[in-house]
């Protein structure tokens, strides 16, 4: 499973960092999201996809 955030979406929020912490970081520039390893650990697919549901702009794309 990959994961990634559209950086022209995301409003910086810090819901999907919070659901995901071993995820998604946010930068010091612009306080967008990203992902830390867009690689998925199988442990990591259920807060990977609760991250999904969390993300109020839909800016985080699971594939
Ligand atoms: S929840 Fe969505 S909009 Fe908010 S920081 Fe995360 S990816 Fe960006």
């Amino acid at each position: 499973m990959k994961v990634r955030v559209d950086p022209g979406i995301c409003q910086g929020h810090t819901l999907c960092a919070m659901n995901a912490p071993e995820l998604f970081a946010l930068r010091d520039e612009d306080g967008h999201a990203y992902a830390i390893d867009e690689d998925v650990p199988q442990e990591q697919e259920g807060a990977a996809r609760e991250a999904v549901r969390s993300c109020p702009e839909r800016a985080i794309d699971l594939s």
